[in-house]
């Protein structure tokens, strides 16, 4: 969000620093991993005609980079049509849709079985199917966004940049980081999960909740990248946090360093222990014996 909003902002010639708490790309935050789905039907007309809406952005998108960043394979959506889940409610969904005049297919359980191989549905269920849902390269978006922002004169993108301090004076945002502090008139706030840490600076919260998520990629083709895999994974077992470190590069000499960053980053998350300018020192102790992009 950080990288497309200060895309579209440098379009429009206003000037935009931003500021990375990691650094760019990292799979520290929501935009982890390969790979999202873009769908239009959600149980919110309101999310409906937003993902409508986000369509020219994604065209435009588009013809900045030979990659193909959304993959129209449609989205297939099928189940107990009565069922409430964090991902929705198909009822609700074609309800919304409809009202938003979305083009849609329905199904019947024994429809999802012939059309798309599945076996030993229950009956109850039902299916929809809508032609513009996508796979999105996750990884050539934030690429891409990233590219056009480092070649737009009014962006400045600075990573490794913790905001851990804002304050407002006469009507101009005091915004500091270890390096210092940056003076704005206006501040887009997109921290995604962190969202809280960042808004406690300015005395207020959202409600928002977490869940906890399984997902799991599936190889299409041998050559995949594995050097882009996250190498730091958190489980969550009751009141203890089990952390196990895999270094998924196992590039000769760079798994001690990087194990070392990763404990890093890890006492950072976990607001202990390294106050922001020892972070700073460490940071540019550690990436230069590296010369890696660590995540
Ligand atoms: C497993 C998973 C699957 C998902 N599947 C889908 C899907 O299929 N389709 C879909 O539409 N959505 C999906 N989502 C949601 C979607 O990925 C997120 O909504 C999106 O990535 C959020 O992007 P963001 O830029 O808001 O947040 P992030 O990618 O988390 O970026 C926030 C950035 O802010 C930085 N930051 C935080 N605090 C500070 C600070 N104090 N100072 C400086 N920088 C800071 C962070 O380091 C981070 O880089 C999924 C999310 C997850 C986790």
């Amino acid at each position: 969000m950080g990288l497309a909003t200060s895309y579209q902002l440098g379009k429009r010639k206003a000037s935009v620093l931003v500021l990375e708490r990691f650094k760019f790309l990292n799979q520290q935050g929501s935009s982890a991993g390969f790979s999202r789905q873009y769908r239009i039907p959600y149980p919110d007309e309101y999310m409906v005609n937003m993902a409508l809406e986000a369509q020219p952005y994604w065209d435009e998108l588009q013809t900045h980079t030979p990659k193909t960043l959304m993959d129209k394979v449609g989205t297939l959506w099928f189940g107990d049509p009565n069922v409430h889940s964090t991902e929705g409610n198909i009822a609700a969904a074609e309800k919304a849709m409809d009202a938003a005049g979305v083009k849609y297919t329905t199904l019947t359980s024994k429809e999802v079985e012939d059309q798309y191989h599945f076996r030993n549905l229950p009956s109850n269920y039902t299916g929809l199917f809508q032609a513009d849902g996508a796979s999105i390269d996750l990884v050539a978006t934030l690429e891409t966004l990233h590219d056009l922002n480092l070649k737009s004169p009014s962006v400045t993108l600075k990573e490794f940049s913790p905001v851990y301090q804002i304050n407002q004076i006469d009507g101009i945002f005091h915004v500091t980081t270890p390096e210092g502090t940056h003076l704005a008139k206006k501040l887009v706030i997109t921290p995604g999960p962190y969202i809280n840490n960042v808004l406690n600076l300015l005395n207020f919260k959202v409600s928002v909740t977490y869940w906890e998520m399984a997902s799991a990629y599936f190889k299409k083709k041998q050559n995949l990248i594995f050097n882009t895999l996250p190498g730091l994974y958190f489980r969550k077992l009751s009141e203890k946090t089990e952390i196990s470190f895999t270094d998924s590069r196992k590039l000769p000499g760079t798994t001690l360093v990087t194990s070392v960053w990763h404990l890093i980053l890890l006492l950072n998350h976990l607001q202990v222990l390294i106050s922001a300018p020892l972070f700073q020192t460490l940071r540019n102790w550690l990436i230069p014996l590296n010369g890696l992009k660590i995540t």
